[in-house]
């Protein structure tokens, strides 16, 4: 069986066909880089990467391409307002490229916490100017766009296709767009690909048409065609910018012959508790506030327990339940990995279950049933208890190493289970090294505890005298080379 994916422009869920045979071309848009990254900005990159894990599984060698918009997205998402970059830029003070690069590594960090890897390429839309420059030029020639007082806009009225990829009549087009402040579109629903920038506008290129800075729209029709082709394999983004987002890179593409993405996936919302998540409201959670009360393998968990269809919702009972669901998964897991012994696995105990996880995932990733899997075979592997054999461990061990870590990436609660592990290690070392130097006093071999205590120093590590007795703990500012 090959793997299905939905496509939201046919809305058929039709076999993966790659452009060019063994390999795939993924892009997605990635964040506009001007504030904390938070549970929003988590869902696509999960998704994504657990589709590229899942391609490479399969053989495929994968390009994943995704941008970083730091020019050109208004605080209107649209056609106006102020930079988003330019107006968090004078709130703190600093140049527009320095909230660029803070935001571009805390949401980087937070990712790497989240077990994603890093795309292939993360393109930023300041890097692709004369790209842009470029591509807007071509429309112009081929007549599918004007020039109005150094902006240049998209005309919609000469592309017959526009509305294709969100099945928007036109009257529904123009619901969203605003009443044209400066009345020099000739169609309101003609969208910015190039915007003049005003006397106070920082963040401004030379361009044929005077200074200025692109649209929000164009980049992802430059870079991701730069990178993956001009036609590629899928293009992704949140159910959001179906419209106008998508369908303006679609139009774009379109109008100078450029067949663009095979397949567009756009996963769903995130709801807390069942409502919408708005900054307006106060529903806006950090990625670093939900680490620090679940841990961040649990977030992902939970992220993949609901089809990237369907909404997910961040309920605090729901999120228990994620956390207690990984913890079996995870004990499970432990358990066959102890009891493997490095047995040649005996995988027919899992074959089943295998073939359900696979199946779940060639069916539009679906990877709440893939989980489902999951569980099943921990029951079974409860179930045979103490009669499992040691093969029989190593092939528990192999499934959920291959598919619960390697596929969904579900190993990083594995790193925190590991740091508490390892802590728990350390702790009773230093229990029995403390009881040796106790006991070298009791017989009063002086010479042998200060050895020890020596050797700790060495090792960064000191003797500290506590209400409950003797711990040892690390020195501050030393390394002991194991940290
Ligand atoms: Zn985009």
């Amino acid at each position: 069986m090959t793997l299905q994916l939905h496509d939201t422009q046919t809305h058929e869920t039709k076999p993966f066909e790659p452009v060019t045979p063994g390999h795939a071309g993924l892009y997605f848009c990635g964040p506009t880089v001007y504030s904390e990254p938070h549970l929003g900005h988590a869902r696509g990159p999960i998704v994504f990467d657990v589709l590229r894990n899942w391609l490479e599984h399969l053989g495929y060698t994968v390009r994943l391409v995704s941008n970083i918009t730091d020019v050109g997205h208004l605080t209107d998402d649209a056609e106006d307002g102020e930079d988003k970059l330019a107006k968090r830029a004078a709130l703190e003070r600093l140049e527009p490229m320095e909230i660029a690069e803070k935001y571009f590594w805390s949401y980087f960090d937070a990712m790497a916490r989240l077990n994603v890897r890093r795309p292939s390429i993360v393109p930023r839309a300041t890097g692709h100017i004369p790209e842009q420059i470029e591509w807007v030029q071509a429309l112009i020639d081929a007549g599918m766009a004007y020039e109005r007082s150094g902006s240049v806009y998209f005309d919609v009225s000469e592309f017959e296709d526009y509305g294709a990829l969100s099945g928007r009549d036109p009257d529904q087009l123009l619901e969203g767009t605003r009443v044209e402040v400066r009345g020099e579109k000739d169609d309101p629903r003609d969208f910015a690909l190039w915007k003049r920038a005003e006397p106070e506008h920082i963040m401004r290129w030379r361009s044929p048409w005077g200074e200025g800075f692109p649209g929000w729209h164009l980049e992802c029709s430059v870079m991701s065609t730069k990178y993956l082709g001009d036609r590629f394999d899928i293009h992704g983004g949140g159910l959001d910018l179906v419209f106008p987002h998508h369908e303006c890179e679609l139009a774009q593409a379109h109008a100078v012959g450029k067949p663009f993405a095979n397949t567009w996936l756009h996963w769903n919302m995130m709801t807390l508790d069942g409502e919408k998540m708005s900054k307006s409201k106060g529903h806006f959670v950090t990625l670093t506030d939900l680490f620090e009360r679940y841990g961040p393998a649990v977030v992902r968990f939970h992220l993949l327990r609901s089809h990237y269809r369907s909404v997910s919702d961040f309920g605090e009972a729901a999120i228990e339940s994620s956390k207690q669901g990984l913890t079996r998964l995870l004990d499970g897991w432990a358990d066959a990995q102890a009891k493997a012994n490095d047995a040649e696995p005996d995988t027919e105990v899992t074959a089943a279950h295998v073939a359900a996880f696979d199946a779940a995932m060639n069916d539009d990733l679906n990877t709440p049933q893939a989980i489902a899997a999951l569980f099943d075979a921990t029951r079974d592997l409860h179930r045979l208890g103490a009669s499992l054999t040691p093969a029989q461990a190593a092939a528990f061990a192999a499934f959920y190493g291959s598919r619960l870590g390697g596929v969904l990436g579900v190993e990083a609660l594995g790193h925190d289970a590991q740091d508490q592990a390892s802590q728990e290690r350390f702790d009773a070392l230093a229990d029995m090294v403390l009881a040796q130097r106790e006991a070298a006093r009791a017989r009063r071999d002086f010479a042998s505890a200060d050895a020890i205590r020596d050797r700790l120093t060495e090792l960064g590590l000191v003797i500290e005298d506590t209400p409950e007795g003797p711990r040892i703990r690390r020195q501050l500012g030393a390394t002991t080379g194991t940290d």
